[in-house]
């Protein structure tokens, strides 16, 4: 772990630097206040500080206010090392928000375990951080196919429904199901099923714009919403996306399977004013249509 240490004393950074060093941590170095508030707020900067109280430029409570301030995701664990042991002055370093002194001379094993204290607390922090990331994901994001999940698509059909109103632009919208897809399941199993589910969402990720967004909508149900489209041009995105997954069979373990997907696509023309639910009803209706004319095409309707 990177420790910041900030002190003015030659004499002092090279003992706590040959210390840290010692004790296994990387040590950045800062001879003034400035130079260490500019470590401090950059981008990869070390989660431990310690700072001396004393320095040119900014003292060591002034750098605890600014970093308490700055706030931000991840935490910096401050040591503040101090010649006085004055009461008042201890008082003063915590409530500038520094987490744990140190009076000078300091012993080393005392530093250490001190130390020792916040690198447990930046450790915890950073499990937190990861299983909230990890929660994250897992409350937006559809676990096999790695796209949106239900949930998550409505909210951005939502937002570009908005969107596209109050830019005046047209949102185009098409639902997607594969065909036959139980019979795949019954011929080649549920877990060549699993794999022709991400590799159609992998075929029609190859064909997105930057902007569009694609979601799992239901079992072999995707929604994919096309911001600034026209129908024509949705209706091209489209047959190429329903083209890309008829062209070749997934390589799968027991021999290749063809699998072939509709679709059912509308448009919310920019004049037009519409809530979300209707362009889902029409996609969902041109689908219908797509699959009843025997599946494997695509089937645009006029949304109203
Ligand atoms: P159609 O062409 O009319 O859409 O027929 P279909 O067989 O694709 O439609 P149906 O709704 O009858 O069957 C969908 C099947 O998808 C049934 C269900 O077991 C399967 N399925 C849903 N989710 C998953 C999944 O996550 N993995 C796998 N392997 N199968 C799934
Ligand atoms: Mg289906
Ligand atoms: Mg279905």
């Amino acid at each position: 772990m990177r420790v910041l240490v900030a002190d003015d004393n030659l004499i002092s950074r090279r003992v706590l630097e040959a210390a840290l060093r010692q004790w296994g941590y990387d040590v950045v170095l800062a001879d003034d206040g400035n130079e260490a508030w500019k470590i401090l707020r950059s981008p990869n900067a070390p989660r431990l500080a310690i700072l001396d109280w004393m320095m040119p430029g900014l003292s060591g409570p002034e750098l605890c206010r600014r970093v308490r301030q700055a706030g931000g995701d991840r935490y910096t664990y401050i040591l503040l090392v101090t010649s006085r042991a004055e009461k008042q002055d201890v008082i003063e370093g915590l409530e500038a928000g520094a987490d744990d002194y140190i009076t000078k001379p300091f012993d080393q094993m005392e530093l250490k375990v001190r130390l020792a204290g916040g690198r447990r607390i930046v450790e915890l922090q950073d499990q937190l951080l990861e299983a909230q990331a990890t929660l994250r994901e897992q409350a937006t994001v559809d676990a096999l196919t790695k796209v949106w999940n239900r949930r998550s698509i409505l909210e951005i059909l939502e937002r570009e429904v908005d969107r596209a109103e109050r830019e005046h632009s047209p949102l185009s919208v098409a639902m997607a199901d594969l065909d036959h897809f139980k019979q795949i399941n019954d011929t080649y199993g549920h877990l060549a099923g699993d794999a022709v589910l991400v590799e159609a969402v992998q075929r029609m990720r190859s064909s997105m714009r930057s902007y569009d967004s694609l979601g799992r909508y239901g079992g072999e149900e995707f929604l994919l919403l096309f911001p600034g489209c026209e129908p024509a041009a949705a209706g091209r995105l489209a047959e190429r996306m329903r083209a890309e997954i008829e062209q070749r069979p997934l390589d799968w373990q027991t021999g290749p399977i063809r699998f072939t997907i509709s679709f059912g696509v509308t448009t919310l023309r920019a004049d037009q004013r519409l809530p979300s639910e209707a362009l889902l009803r029409v996609a969902d209706a041109a689908l219908y249509q797509a699959k009843q004319q025997g599946r494997n095409r695509v089937v645009a309707l006029p949304a109203e």
